[in-house]
């Protein structure tokens, strides 16, 4: 069974789209980015977010990166919830794809001065 909300059989499909905690992660994810609701079926849509929404080469980069990140932190949640038996919570999946995301970009050249205060509210903003 998901280890998330116990609900539905775990597989890659339902632990990365379907379930109702990374619903509400990928809600969360479309807010901040400020794009359309994502409409998700499988990773492979994950892939290819980026592709879905009209925006700059480089604002699509950044998009992917963070989902690439989201789909990083949901997978590691679930690992400390079956392994260490944390309870899951799906604002740390958020927490942690906004400070990992904030890290990835501030180490990138171009992005060495951005704001943790406004990436928090859109990791856009720079551009
Ligand atoms: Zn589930």
């Amino acid at each position: 069974m998901c280890p998330f909300c116990d609900e539905a059989e775990e597989s890659v499909e339902h632990l990365f789209t379907a379930c109702v905690v990374v619903v509400r992660v990928w809600t969360a994810f479309s807010v901040w980015c400020n794009i359309s609701p994502l409409i998700l079926f499988d990773f492979k849509d994950i892939l290819e977010i980026h592709k879905f929404i009209k925006r700059s080469k480089k604002e699509e980069k950044i998009i992917h990166g963070l989902a690439m990140i989201a789909s990083w932190c949901i997978w590691k949640e679930r690992n400390e919830v079956v392994f260490s038996q944390k309870r899951c919570n799906p604002q740390d999946i958020i927490g942690e794809m906004k400070s990992r995301g904030f890290a990835w970009m501030k180490n990138r050249a171009s992005c060495k001065y951005i704001s943790w205060t406004e990436w928090c509210k859109y990791p856009l903003y720079m551009l």
